[in-house]
């Protein structure tokens, strides 16, 4: 037996249409199709009594059988035509294909199924879309903190967390350039720790560390820290750069002193007009130079003070 059709049985217009599937292969197969329409008239009746009854969609098989062609809902067939001879194979591939074409085309049923596949296709695209959405989210968040623990580590020392000589640089550059525009203050405070070398042979560099940190924090402490910039610019060496004036700094620096026991120098200038970097870390340099020379454990600030609004330059 090979089966021609299989239809899903709906609503009143699916009748007609099968009806009109039937009779097709009935002339397609060479059956009569005159007496094949009044037995499709009677079967379809009982067929669609079982419909009723039942309720819901019923499947109709449309079948051949040797030489028999068949409409049959579950366990009674009605009997469509006898062809006479059995159809060529061939023709009876090319009538089967073209029901079930015909019949997917506007079969409510099979439309209603396709778009719950396609539906649910869809629904699956889009779950899978979000989990990559929410991994690319994962990963750029990823990437994000590493970029910014990179940016991070270009600019901090790594053992005090200070700014680094090289942000140090730049940003002193742009403080001078902006000051000087805005017509504010700015000092540089640079501070070495006395006698270093001593702490580290005595106690061994894990302490000699220990205790650069403890200058980080006292500088830290002492300063704003969300406006100066505190900077390690190499071993024992510290710098702030400070947006204020020279007897800010003073009291900025004498409190680093006081906290760090009196055991490190610190030279302050305030930048002048005409300085450039050099000149105004120049002065600065040599300012902790005196505190050295002086006895170490002091302050020592720039002899070249800035005295008035005027911006005149005067020698001390
Ligand atoms: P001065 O009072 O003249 O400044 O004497 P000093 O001993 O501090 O000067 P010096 O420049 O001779 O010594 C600095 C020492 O700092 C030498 C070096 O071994 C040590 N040093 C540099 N970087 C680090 C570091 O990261 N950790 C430790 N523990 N020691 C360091
Ligand atoms: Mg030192």
């Amino acid at each position: 037996m090979q089966i021609l059709l299989k239809y899903l049985l709906l609503i009143e217009p699916d009748r007609q249409r099968l009806s009109r599937f039937v009779l097709y292969a009935v002339e397609e197969l060479g059956g009569n199709v005159f007496s094949a329409t009044l037995l499709v008239e009677k079967c379809m009746k009982q067929l669609f009594e079982a419909v009723h009854v039942r309720q819901e969609t019923v499947e109709v098989v449309l079948s051949l059988d040797g030489e028999k062609i068949y409409l049959a809902l579950a366990d009674s067939a009605c009997l469509i035509s006898e062809l006479g001879e059995m159809p060529p194979s061939e023709k009876v591939q090319e009538v089967s294909m073209r029901l079930k074409q015909e019949s997917e085309l506007a079969d409510p049923e099979v439309l209603r199924q396709r778009n719950a596949r396609i539906t649910e296709d869809l629904e699956r695209a889009k779950a899978k879309a979000a989990e990559e959405m929410k991994q690319l989210e994962t990963e750029l968040e990823y990437r994000r903190i590493e970029l910014e623990q990179a940016q991070r580590n270009a600019e901090k020392d790594s053992l005090t967390d200070l700014y680094n000589h090289g942000f140090y640089d730049q940003r002193l550059e742009e403080a001078m350039a902006r000051c000087k525009r805005q017509g504010e203050a700015l000092c540089l405070l640079m501070l070495d720790v006395d006698k270093f070398k001593e702490i580290n042979d005595t106690h061994g560099h894990v302490y000699g560390d220990e205790y650069l940190k403890r200058v980080a924090d006292s500088m830290n402490d002492a300063c704003r820290t969300e406006v100066d910039y505190c900077c390690r610019l190499g071993g024992d060496e510290f710098a702030i750069i400070i947006f204020s004036n020279a007897s800010m700094s003073e009291r900025i620096a004498k409190n680093i002193l006081k906290s760090m026991d009196m055991n490190v120098s610190i030279g302050i200038a305030q930048m002048l007009p005409d300085d450039t970097v050099k000149t105004f870390s120049e002065r600065c340099d040599q300012a902790l130079y005196e505190a050295k020379e002086n006895g170490r454990g002091q302050v020592a600030v720039s002899n070249i003070r800035v005295v008035d609004k005027s911006k005149k330059k005067l020698k001390q």
